[in-house]
């Protein structure tokens, strides 16, 4: 894992309500175009789940409900590759929002499973799903234009907006999740051992 701001988002939220103050960091969590896995392995991080509850508020996620991403995000980590209008939408007001972004898994880092379609193009591949494909036409999506676009090509999150930091994996483990939150967290330099950068 990579950081490239040495913000503390501790003592940056503390800040905001003068010396001594115990406000707890501001944690967000995004879904982009992921499967979800990265967020079922941060939920397995299981009873440190409880140290983490009484460090921050978590502000925005998928499993809070929370319909807008909010202003003044000390950390956020965001699963899943931009593939689409409103992951684009949203990555641009999370970077406006957030002081410290995190690619959270190999999906986030590199388009891994979601850039699988880059090779083809975004018509053929709506043909195929949905007019060549078993079945009937379904109602929705593509049909009834109420899905979000496709962009041409799956972008990991770098190259869509900066990001201060990494975690490889698919997913992340447990013990690489919390090595980089906590690290977060306190402010301190993240340090991941060998075994913990590898993709896959
Ligand atoms: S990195 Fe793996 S687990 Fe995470 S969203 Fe992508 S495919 Fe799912």
């Amino acid at each position: 894992m990579t950081q490239s701001k040495s913000e503390n988002p501790k003592k940056t939220a503390g800040g905001k309500k003068g010396q001594g103050s115990t406000q707890k960091v501001r944690l967000a969590t995004v879904w982009l175009g992921g499967c979800s896995g990265c967020h079922m392995s941060f939920l397995d991080l299981d009873e440190r789940l409880i140290d983490l509850a009484a460090a921050v508020d978590l502000v925005y996620s998928p499993i809070a409900d929370v319909k807008t991403f909010p202003e003044d995000v000390d950390v956020v980590l965001v699963e899943g590759a931009v593939a689409n209008v409103d992951h684009l939408e949203l990555a641009e007001q999370l970077r406006e929002r957030s002081k410290i972004v995190v690619s959270f898994g190999d999906c986030a880092v590199t388009g891994n499973v979601t850039s699988l379609r880059n090779k083809i193009p975004v018509d053929d591949l709506l043909t195929k799903v949905y007019h060549e494909g078993p079945g009937a036409v379904p109602r929705g999506g593509e049909t009834d234009k109420v899905v979000p676009a496709l962009i041409p090509r799956v972008l990991p999150l770098h190259q869509v907006i900066p990001v201060d930091a990494f975690i490889p994996g698919c997913p992340p483990d447990p013990e690489r999740i919390w090595t980089a939150v906590s690290a977060l967290l306190a402010g301190e330099p993240v340090v991941l051992e060998d075994r913990m950068r590898k993709f896959g």
